[in-house]
């Protein structure tokens, strides 16, 4: 008798670049840590999490207040690939389109794992609800804000 094995999900067996773009989105868990200052110390690279935020972030809903012009509103908006989501140390180590890029698995809480949105918060991985905005902070605090290594 023929045994039925559910199929591997789509991020175990597709490359980035094979993803649909429903597919492509569906990675991102939605922690909203791309989406912070960081500050990255020029002699050792070592990679600063703020708690200030871009200008563009919602942190209460965790999501870009303008993601379908976000690259026009905010020039340095990372603008991921499946060429480039490999490269760019300072997005978190969590990030899935970090990880499958430099062939890691996605994290036990992810979202497409669990089916629920909330786990990445419950994971306690998701950016916390009161940041500031970028702008409302000066330049020269930035430093004064810094929360944790990354
Ligand atoms: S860091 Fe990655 S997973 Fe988190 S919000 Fe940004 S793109 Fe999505
Ligand atoms: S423009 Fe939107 S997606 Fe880009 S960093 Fe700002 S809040 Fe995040």
């Amino acid at each position: 008798m023929a045994v039925m094995t559910d199929p591997a999900p789509f991020w175990e067996i597709k490359s980035l670049a094979e993803m649909s773009r429903e597919e492509w989105e569906s990675l991102c868990d939605g922690c909203g840590r791309c989406c912070l200052v960081v500050l990255i110390d020029d002699a050792s690279e070592d990679i600063y999490e703020t708690d200030v935020c871009c200008r563009l972030f919602d942190p209460a809903k965790r999501r870009c207040k303008d993601y379908a012009a976000r690259h026009a509103r905010v020039p340095d908006c990372v603008r991921l690939t499946p060429q480039n989501a490999g490269a760019f140390d300072w997005m978190p180590q969590t990030c899935a389109y970090r990880r499958l890029a430099r062939g890691e698995k996605l994290p036990a809480w992810h979202p497409l794992i669990t089916g629920d949105r909330e786990s990445v918060a419950k994971a306690g991985v998701a950016v916390d609800p009161f940041l500031d905005s970028e702008d409302d902070v000066p330049a020269v605090q930035i430093e004064a804000r810094i929360t944790k290594k990354r």
